[in-house]
């Protein structure tokens, strides 16, 4: 079995296999190539940035998560040119520092926030507050405030109760933009757990029960005041996360224009902005089914174009808010193996020194995870071998029997791509284990953008005895 890993842009020309023999090199498409994109050839050499992970992995220890910036550029360039037209707003909780808020707004991506935390980091670098969006089905009171004081360019308002706490705090007079997230009732196809678009769920107001027409009529009554307090910028939905379809953006993008015709109609208001939300897939493995952006990008703009005349409605402007398909592919994690543990006739296990806590995902959505041995040429032949973390559940597996090397031992590097999205962002200290740090490569030059954490830091919040 050829399980090929892409550690980044599914073009670069990287000959890593899993079973740690040479492959051919694949043809670059050149189109989405990254400047910097790796240029690794033997195991021992295999490089991301132009920096040898196995350096990386002495320099700063494992585990580690490492993050190609020229590939997160890359990946923001590809948005925007296959959707000029389109605000595109990255999702934060996907992955956020300081740094990636800097790279975020030099691509001139705008930035989807979901906590006073992730609005605060974007407020500390002085992110255009304009240029940021805050949503969230249950927004704390001081997440709104901070909002309000910071001036974010649009609220997505989730409830009917947050429609009118927002306009009791929005300063009347000064409309606060908001954006009304709509539930369209469409089945994206995709694991429970990040399938927002479906009726039976917390997020959003339906469109068949007509919540979201009502949300549309509270909205407007506040806009419509004497001295409005909000303004309907715009409607809303997300369908889910790691959807392949490109027909189901644009089920959604017919039956939110469905909606803003009814608001002409009802009240002759035009809605200006139509928001897709995000979700667009990545392959984790080789093999996987990616998100087609530009399929994407031709069928939402006809779709619009279409509904919008049949309507007789103008254009709204386009909102999409990727976050995985911005980050995923940039990051590659590092472990050291510490232990193995052959069960005949049953399993090999690779235990590494990380594990649940840096990744939850395997354990969350049953996501599959790929593996290969970096820092050293193996020659000897493959076989299916389970790499595991080091806490104290069952559940903690990186990835399911992938073929590794026989001779693989204690001491080896792995080498895991495609965990730039919801890795860091979602670890925890589970069994008091810290964080491991996040290494930014570009050009041949290593630096640290998040540093590991420490027990100091753990025990620093542990108060009294
Ligand atoms: C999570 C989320 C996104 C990004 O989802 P991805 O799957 O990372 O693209 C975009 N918009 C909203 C509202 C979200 O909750």
């Amino acid at each position: 079995m050829r399980n090929q890993l892409r550690l980044s842009a599914e073009t670069t020309p990287w000959p890593l296999t899993t079973t740690g023999l040479p492959s051919p090199t694949p043809t670059p498409t050149s189109a989405t190539k990254t400047p910097s994109s790796p240029t690794a050839t033997a195991d021992e050499d295999l490089a991301v940035g132009g920096v040898r992970l196995a350096e990386i992995a002495a320099t700063y220890g494992t585990p580690a998560y490492v993050l190609d910036e020229a590939d997160v550029r890359a990946r923001a360039r590809a948005y925007r040119s296959a959707l000029p037209e389109a605000e595109i707003a990255y999702a934060g909780k996907a992955f956020l520092c300081r740094a990636m808020i800097g790279w975020v707004q030099s691509e001139g991506l705008s930035l989807d926030v979901c906590s006073g935390g992730e609005l605060a980091l974007a407020r500390h670098v002085g992110f255009p507050a304009d240029r940021i969006v805050l949503h969230g089905n249950a927004k704390t009171p001081r997440d709104v405030q901070d909002a309000l004081g910071y001036g974010v360019g649009r609220i997505v308002v989730d409830s009917t109760y947050e429609i009118t706490q927002l306009a009791v705090a929005a300063h009347a007079g000064h409309p606060q933009k908001v954006l009304i997230r709509v539930t369209p009732g469409l089945d994206a196809h995709t694991h429970k757990a990040i399938a927002t678009g479906v009726e039976d769920q917390k997020f959003g107001f339906s469109l068949a029960t007509g919540a979201a027409a009502d949300a549309v009529r509270q909205v407007l009554h506040w806009q419509l005041a004497d001295r409005p307090a909000l303004e309907l910028a715009g409607l809303h939905c997300h369908l889910g996360s790691q959807i392949t379809s490109v027909d189901i953006f644009a089920e959604a993008a017919r039956r939110l224009i469905a909606l803003m015709a009814w608001s002409r109609d009802e009240f002759n208001v035009i809605v200006p902005e139509l928001d897709l939300g995000g979700g667009h897939a990545v392959g984790y493995r080789d093999g996987d089914p990616d998100f087609d952006l530009e399929t994407y990008a031709r069928t939402i703009r006809t779709t619009i174009a279409k509904a919008c005349h049949q309507h007789r409605l103008p254009i709204p402007k386009l909102t999409v808010e990727p976050g995985r398909a911005i980050v995923a592919r940039a990051g590659v994690t590092l472990y050291r193996v510490l232990t193995m543990k052959r069960i005949p006739g049953i399993r090999t296990f690779v235990a590494v020194d990380g594990g649940m806590s840096d990744n939850p995902r395997p354990a969350l959505y049953g996501s599959a995870y790929t593996a290969r041995l970096i820092g050293r040429t193996s020659t000897a032949p493959p076989e299916p071998m389970t790499v595991v973390g080091r806490h104290c559940e069952a559940g903690d597996v990186i990835a399911h029997d992938l073929p590794l090397p026989t001779d693989l031992r204690p001491g080896d590097l792995l080498a895991v791509p495609c965990t730039g999205a919801y890795q860091h962002s979602m670890a925890s200290t589970y069994n008091q284990v810290c964080r491991p740090p996040v290494i930014a490569v570009r050009d041949g030059v290593a630096r640290v953008l998040i540093r590991r954490e420490t027990l100091e830091d753990l025990q620093a919040r542990d108060v009294s005895l």
